[in-house]
């Protein structure tokens, strides 16, 4: 029984001997290209994946919480709505009580409920479960409470209840994504206004995360650093964000720039760019434009934001190696490891496979995990 809908609802009479109401379902993502532009108010172009987290729950007439996981076996974790308290470090229940945290902190006033979590989003491995398992959550409180909040403003509550409450300085790529995902699609996502447009992938494509299982390292810290040196330059120039600098002017007046600040600039500005232009190069069906694209792109976090490692280096260069200018590969995530993302041709997609598994292990003494993908919809209410 490895759906995960099926295993909640059997989680859920083992745990609290009686049957759910209903059952809310929210996907993983993988982000195709908009690598550290989120935070600079740039363009994101992530997919909802066909890996999910599944809620079941059932209506209390209460303000109580109480939550399972599969994940966590025979733990129970119970609060009541508005007193959530103050989180335990590093507890998976910290994502569900930041949410109703941050419902409180709105002046929503939701029911409570009894909830039972199983996922097949492998956790931690960058395809984001714990956005997955906010807004499968986030979709199932409003949705009982008959709140009628949208998709974006879940997905809202749930990046408030990330950064206040989780502690996780996370932008809103992956809750939004998350929440409005469209089968076959990818969202062109704003991260100025939080616009958002579907962006079709075409039929002739696979959609590939391979996870390079590098060990990874310094991520947050790293991370911090590059937020720090954007935000420098962007103050180098006045403005509020790197969104509104552009390659001319960047050049221009980079002379007392440091060389570090100037190179993370020149990704993001470069990089909302190329964004912009896979989005519309995806919707044409122009899989070289797509493929150079996503190559400029990973070379970029390679040499300006420095972000990748030489497991991943090699894995894009075997894996390009390969699919030539009929598919596009690249690093995708917050970067120091996580995983690959290649868009490829159908006819390709044994043959990434094979070149991973031959090449990769040998090369660096680590074993990829490979993900064969379609693009999903957002979270949604599962009726039977
Ligand atoms: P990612 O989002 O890339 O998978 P994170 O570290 O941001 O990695 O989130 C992983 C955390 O999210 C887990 O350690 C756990 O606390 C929580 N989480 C994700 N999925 C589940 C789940 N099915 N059940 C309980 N907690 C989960
Ligand atoms: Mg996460």
């Amino acid at each position: 029984m490895s759906n995960p809908a099926l295993r909640a609802n059997k989680l859920f009479v083992q745990t609290f001997g009686t049957q759910a109401d209903e059952l809310y379902c929210a996907p993983g993502r993988v982000n195709l290209i908009g690598e550290h532009t989120d935070y600079n108010d740039g363009f994101v172009l992530p997919a909802a994946i066909n890996f999910y987290t599944a809620v079941v729950v059932k209506r209390r007439d209460d303000l109580r919480f109480r939550a399972v996981s599969d994940a966590f076996p025979g733990e129970i974790e119970e609060w009541v709505f508005g007193e959530e308290g103050l989180p335990t470090a590093n507890h998976w229940s910290n994502y569900l009580k930041g949410f109703t945290a941050a419902m409180a902190t709105s002046g929503l006033a939701p029911k409570g409920l009894d909830v039972a979590v199983v996922s097949n989003v492998p956790m931690g491995a960058g395809l984001s479960s714990s956005a997955a398992l906010e807004i499968a959550f986030g979709t199932a409180v409003n949705d009982c409470s008959q709140i009628k909040l949208s998709p974006l403003a879940i997905a809202q509550l749930a990046q408030r209840g990330e950064n206040q409450f989780v502690g996780c300085a996370c932008g809103i790529m992956d809750q939004m994504i998350s929440a409005l995902g469209e089968q076959d699609h990818a969202l062109l996502i704003d991260c100025l206004d939080l616009d958002s447009e579907a962006i079709s992938i075409p039929d002739s494509l696979s959609l590939i995360i391979i996870n390079s299982n590098v060990q990874r390292g310094l991520v947050e810290s790293e991370y911090n650093l590059r937020r720090e040196q954007c935000e420098q330059a962007a103050a180098h120039f006045g403005l509020e964000s790197l969104r509104d600098l552009d390659l001319a002017t960047l050049e221009a007046g980079k002379a007392d720039l440091s060389d570090n600040c100037y190179k993370r600039a020149k990704h993001v500005v470069t990089e909302n760019r190329r964004t912009q232009n896979a989005a519309w190069a995806l919707e044409s069906g122009d899989i070289a434009k797509v493929s150079l694209l996503m190559a400029q792109s990973h070379r970029s976090m390679r040499d300006d934001f420095e972000i990748t490692t030489t497991e991943i280096d090699y894995l894009v260069e075997i894996i390009s190696n390969v699919i030539g200018e009929r598919g596009g590969v690249r690093m995708t995530g917050g970067g120091f490891g996580g995983c690959v993302v290649a868009l490829v041709d159908h006819a390709l997609t044994d043959a990434v496979v094979e070149v991973v598994e031959k090449q990769y292990a040998e090369k660096t003494g680590l074993e990829a995990d490979i993900y064969l993908c379609t693009a999903s919809d957002g979270a949604k209410r599962i009726d039977d």
